[in-house]
This record gives C-alpha cells, sequence and structure tokens, in this order.
C-alpha cells in the first residue's frame, strides 16, 4: 500500500504495472534483482521509484550515449533536476566538476566503459550508493544480443564499491542469458522477475512481395495510422525517404545525421508533425510514443530479438497494432557483408598481435575497435577476448538463421516468436498474425480515435526535411 502511495505522489500513476511492483520490493529489501519485462512497460520506474525510497545516489550504467541522454532529459521533463550522464561528450573540466559534486545528484547514468575509469571509480567510492542499475543487461551475456566484452569487467568493480545492491533490467533475453545474468553479475541467491514476451495487441505478417517499393506504396496508402518502417541501411533510408517523400508526410532518422537534427526529428514525430518515420535501428530506443499502429520491417532484422524488440514499438497503448516483415530472397546477405567485416577486424587483431610477439614491435595501428579490444584484452584471463569474440559471431548467424526461420516458417508467428525467448502456451489472440488469418489492414475506427493526439499538420511536413536536408547536406554521410 506505501508502495502505491509513493507512486502517486512520484509519477501520478494508480497502479503498478506487472512486475513493477515486484522487483521494486525485491531490490528495495537489499537483494540482487533481475527484471525482465518487454519494451514499452516501464522498466524505468523500477528504479526511478526506489531511487527516491533510499537514501544515496543511483549509478545507472548503460550501454549507448543516445539512451543515457534519453532517459536523463526524461527524467528532466518530469521536473527531477538530479540526474546526469557521464559520457565521453564531456569534457574534461566538465566531468572533473561533475565528479566533485556527485552529492547533488540522485541518477547518475554511464558507460561500463566510463566506469572502468579509476578518477570515477575513486569519486564513487566516497559517495553512498543507494543501488546501482544495469540496463540492457543482456549486453553482458556472451549469448546476448548486442553482446558487450566490457560488462563482463562490472562485477569486479561493483566489488569495488563495496557491493551495491544490483538490479539488472532486460527486455528480451532468452534461457541462456538468463542463466548467465544470474551467474555472472547478481550470484545464484538473486530474485528472478521475468514476464511474457508476447505483446497480444500486435499482430505478425511476413510479405514476400516482388516489388518490395510499390508494396509498401500501396500498404501506406490504404493503411491510416502513425506508424514507423526500419530499413538496415542508412543508405536504404534515404533511398526509402525519396520514394515516399511526395505521397506521404514521412522523415527519416539514422545515426549519421548531426545530433541536434536527430534530435528535431525525433520531436516533430513525437509531436505528430510527421505520420511516418523512416529509420535504423538507431531510432527507437527511449522513444515514448505511445499510439504507432504499425511497424514495417523493409529489410531483414538480424535477430528475432532485435525483431521483437523493434516492433514492440507499436501499440505501446494496447490497442490493435501491425507487424510486417517484408522479405526478398537474399535480404540476410548485408548481416552477413557487416559480420565479415568484423570478422576480418578481428582476424587482422590477431596477426598484429602476433607479430608484436615475434618481433618485439607493433608494426602496424590498431582501429579504434582494436584499441578497445586490446584493453579489454588485457584485462581478461588468456585467450578469453578471443574465444568471446568467436563466440559471439557463431551466435550472429544462429540468430540469422532463427530469423529465416521465422520468415520461412509455416505455422503461428507469434508462437514462433515467444517460443524463442522460451514461452509455451500462450493464448491466441482473434487477430494474431497471417497463419490465423489475421486480417493485414486494421479497421479505420480502430485508428481515427487514435489519431487525435497527434494528428498530422500537413503544412508543416511538406518539405521541411528537404530543406534540412540542404541546410545540411554536408554533414551527412550518404
Ligand atoms: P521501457 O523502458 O520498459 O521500454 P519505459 O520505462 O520507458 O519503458 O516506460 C514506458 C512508459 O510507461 C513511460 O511513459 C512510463 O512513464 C509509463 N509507465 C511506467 N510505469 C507505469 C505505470 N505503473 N502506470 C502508467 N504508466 C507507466
Amino acid at each position: 500500500m506505501l508502495l502505491n502511495l509513493a507512486l502517486k505522489k512520484y509519477f501520478g500513476y494508480d497502479e503498478f504495472r506487472p512486475g513493477q511492483r515486484e522487483i521494486i520490493e525485491s531490490l528495495l529489501s537489499g537483494k540482487n534483482t533481475l527484471g525482465i519485462l518487454p519494451t514499452g512497460t516501464g522498466k524505468s520506474l523500477c528504479y526511478q521509484l526506489p531511487g527516491y525510497l533510499s537514501e544515496g545516489l543511483v549509478v545507472i550504467v548503460s550501454p549507448l550515449i543516445a539512451l543515457m541522454e534519453d532517459q536523463v532529459a526524461s527524467l528532466q521533463r518530469s521536473g527531477e533536476k538530479r540526474a546526469i550522464a557521464l559520457n565521453s561528450q564531456l569534457s574534461r573540466e566538465e566531468k572533473n566538476f561533475l565528479l566533485a559534486r556527485l552529492s547533488q545528484y540522485k541518477f547518475l547514468f554511464l558507460s561500463p566503459e566510463m566506469l572502468q575509469n579509476t578518477v570515477v571509480i575513486q569519486a564513487l567510492k566516497r559517495q553512498q550508493i543507494a543501488f546501482l542499475v544495469v540496463d540492457e543487461a543482456h549486453c553482458l551475456s556472451q549469448w546476448g544480443i548486442d553482446f558487450r566484452p566490457e560488462y563482463r569487467l562490472l562485477p569486479d568493480t561493483i566489488q569495488e564499491l563495496q557491493q551495491p545492491p544490483v538490479l539488472a533490467l532486460t527486455a528480451t533475453a532468452t534461457k541462456e542469458v538468463v542463466k548467465d545474468i544470474a551467474s555472472q553479475l547478481l550470484g545464484e541467491e538473486a530474485n528472478v522477475f521475468q514476464y511474457s514476451a508476447d505483446r497480444p495487441n500486435i499482430a505478425y505478417f511476413v510479405e514476400q512481395p516482388a516489388e518490395k517499393e510499390a508494396w509498401l506504396k500501396s500498404y501506406l496508402g490504404e493503411q491510416s495510422g502513425i506508424g514507423l518502417i526500419y530499413c538496415v541501411t542508412r543508405t536504404e533510408v534515404e533511398h526509402l525517404y525519396e520514394v515516399l517523400k511526395e505521397q506521404f508526410s514521412v522523415g527519416y532518422y539514422h545515426g549519421g545525421l548531426a545530433s541536434d537534427q536527430r534530435r528535431l526529428l525525433q520531436d516533430q514525430f513525437l509531436k505528430g508533425k510527421l505520420r511516418i518515420m523512416i529509420a535504423t535501428n538507431a531510432f527507437g530506443m527511449g522513444i515514448n510514443k505511445q499510439n504507432l499502429r504499425f511497424v514495417v520491417h523493409y529489410q531483414l532484422p538480424d535477430s528475432p530479438e532485435n525483431y521483437l524488440q523493434e516492433s514492440g514499438r507499436a501499440g505501446r497503448d494496447g490497442a490493435p497494432a501491425t507487424a510486417v516483415l517484408l522479405y526478398q530472397p537474399g535480404d540476410e546477405q548485408v548481416h552477413r557483408y557487416f559480420r565479415q567485416k568484423l570478422q576480418e577486424e578481428r582476424q587482422g587483431f590477431e596477426r598484429i598481435l602476433a607479430v608484436q610477439e615475434s618481433s618485439g614491435k607493433r608494426q602496424q595501428a590498431l582501429s579504434p575497435l582494436q584499441e578497445k579490444w586490446l584493453h579489454l584484452e588485457k584485462q581478461a584471463d588468456p585467450g578469453q577476448l578471443a574465444a568471446q569474440l568467436l563466440t559471439n559471431e557463431v551466435q550472429k548467424e544462429l540468430r540469422l538463421q532463427a530469423m529465416l526461420d521465422y520468415v520461412a516458417s509455416t505455422s503461428c508467428r507469434r508462437e514462433y516468436l515467444v517460443r524463442y525467448f522460451g514461452e509455451t502456451n500462450i493464448a491466441i489472440p482473434a487477430r494474431c498474425c497471417d497463419f490465423h488469418e489475421g486480417k493485414l489492414y486494421l479497421p479505420a475506427d480502430t485508428i481515427a480515435s487514435e489519431n487525435s493526439e497527434t494528428s498530422v499538420n500537413q503544412d508543416t511536413v511538406e518539405g521541411w526535411q528537404s530543406i534540412l536536408l540542404k541546410l545540411f547536406k554536408e554533414e551527412i554521410p550518404l
């Protein structure tokens, strides 16, 4: 009951969403805790509310600067000024200034690399730490999508910080990932709360048209409502924008745009000035738009993990929504190409080190990624990093294969996706997927009422991104 009062006081909400209360109670009792909640169900509240109810600083380890910035901005929007991100974007003076004033903050976001920095660790040691949060905790597992070897160094740092309680959060975790997070980071005593990955209001479709562009135009023409189109590459994002911009209210977004441009675009989409956003997966994390009616994947995603995460941005409001995946044979090659590049970089790294060992001298400069590997290798057991990188390459191919199996599957799409995450016996909703005779188009009346929140303002939209594109032309890597 007291927790409900606190929820109302700090956030204005009447009820906890499934899992939130259990996770918060576990953390407040001082237990290491793992919370696995689907995207959009409110993971941030699981550390924000206990943060308000505990003495000391909440340290949140986050894998991406954009994610940290989104979370700081969202806390600040809600009136919380004591939130800050310590990241590589700050100058040395700014970092020192912040570290000298840590006691004035409640929520500190930083990357796992930053948490390796001895000056940062020393400053944290002088603070009372309420608890430590590992956001996107699947990054820690070598079986996890987005595996980041530097996450493996976290347990030592946590020990150095006198072992505050740890809350690990993630949206998508297979059984192996859960096991790995528990054993690597949290210990056997940890409480694990895992909630269904199923999103009953989203219907899943796979389409294999001969002409994807024509299919998409026809779909967007028939289907009203606000939506997202994901592509794998920046080039494809910009190409699709050119193809669709005359006919539809579209914008585009990818990591190659300048950060103020990205912020502007995100804002325009959130405020409903664009009906459709075409983007790479750089768009979406931290985007809290409730009424997306569809997410189309124009190119094959690299894994069921990412597919569930990205398609899960549709229908956060609980109303019917659609996830469509467009596939043409060969779409998988782009991922194999990326992987091959990474493999070459790893092999190059091993060669450079072997030459250095025999000649006593480094004969070739390392790339930034290779520099990072070198740093990690120095801290890990011999051979451990190489083994992890290799495992990761194999895992990537297995995940891509799982995505191809999803496309080729001749039974329920929903069941396929949740089975991948170890779930069985889910309920099949009335509008489920193409194998359950689900209708691809949402009835207009479900959408009409939804659009009121973000009616699209055509005047503002017309050509505005083209103007931007011209203004920033030099900064956009095409
Ligand atoms: P996630 O990190 O799981 O993707 P967020 O933490 O961004 O999701 O939360 C998604 C949205 O849900 C936010 O707008 C948040 O304020 C809202 N939310 C979280 N918990 C509740 C709740 N108990 N009741 C109503 N809304 C909530």
